[in-house]
């Protein structure tokens, strides 16, 4: 997506995949400036990890505790969140800003699902969070509250989820690893509760929908991809990196070819 967007503007840089061990992320983040980089996308085990090692933090990153994004100015390391817009500019792109204001549920309490739950949270949506590890629901409920004004926002443990919970809510998303491949599957009581008229995303991506989406527009939801989510999210990032609106029908081609 990134090498497509920077050879149709002409701009000379590369974008690489850096496989970084955990017990080395400081090391890696602080030799960005020193190797050159303009800056670096933190992904899935890092994001929260690189925060102690980054000069500033933007707010949005701060308050979801996950930087997917880095930018080397001169010397200094900023962090971003572009994760958060990339759920609001999915969500919207599919599903229209008739969502706004609307019940949603987000399974998932790491860097996804805080930003999915921020993103909501912003556009007014009542709040349901649920989580595996019932403290890390409530943490993310807690952080929404405070952080977000107005915001209603309350958290279940994934045992205490009923299909009543998923059926009630017009948004529902899968912000957890369930649906990778290798990893378990998202729980059926998911979809076999989404009804017509709901909003389903799946932040997961894979190569072709995931098995939760198919079932979910199976039963008459309106999908909207990880894919899309990806694509918003490395829009911000390129602007972020070069100060130019990202191209994004060259991106979204080279993401979904
Ligand atoms: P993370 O911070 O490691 O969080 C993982 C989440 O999944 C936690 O809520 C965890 O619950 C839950 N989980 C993991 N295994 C589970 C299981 N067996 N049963 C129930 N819950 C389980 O990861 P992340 O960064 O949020 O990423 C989550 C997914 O979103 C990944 O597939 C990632 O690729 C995707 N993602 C997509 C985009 C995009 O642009 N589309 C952006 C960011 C992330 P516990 O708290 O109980 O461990």
């Amino acid at each position: 997506m990134h090498n497509a967007a920077f050879a149709a503007l002409g701009l000379d840089y590369v974008y690489v995949p850096l496989p970084v061990k955990a017990e080395r992320v400081g090391e890696a983040v602080r030799g960005l400036a020193a190797l050159g980089f303009r800056g670096a996308n933190v992904t899935i085990p890092h994001k929260g990890a690189v925060i102690p090692f980054l000069d500033e933090v933007s707010g949005d990153a701060r308050l979801v505790e996950a930087v997917n994004t880095i930018v080397v100015d001169g010397g200094a390391l900023r962090g971003h969140n572009t994760d958060v817009e990339g759920v609001r500019a999915a969500l919207v792109e599919v599903a229209g800003e008739s969502i706004a204001g609307e019940p949603a549920l987000v399974l998932g309490a790491g860097g996804a699902g805080r930003a999915a739950a921020l993103a909501l949270a912003r556009l007014g949506c009542p709040l349901t969070i649920v989580n595996r590890t019932p403290a890390a629901a409530e943490r993310l409920a807690a952080l929404i509250t405070a952080g977000v004004p107005d915001a209603a926002c309350d958290w279940l443990p994934l045992s205490a989820l009923t299909g009543r919970h998923v059926a009630g809510r017009r948004v529902v998303v899968n912000a957890t690893s369930l649906g990778m491949a290798g990893e378990g599957k998202v729980p059926a009581l998911l979809a076999d509760n989404v009804t017509a008229g709901q909003v389903v995303f799946d932040a997961v991506y894979a190569s072709g929908t995931t098995d939760f989406l198919v079932a979910a527009q199976a039963r008459g939801a309106t999908v909207v991809d990880g894919v899309t989510m990806l694509l918003w999210q490395a829009a911000g990032a390129f602007t972020l990196w070069t100060g130019l609106p990202a191209p994004l029908e060259v991106m979204r081609d080279a993401v979904k070819g």
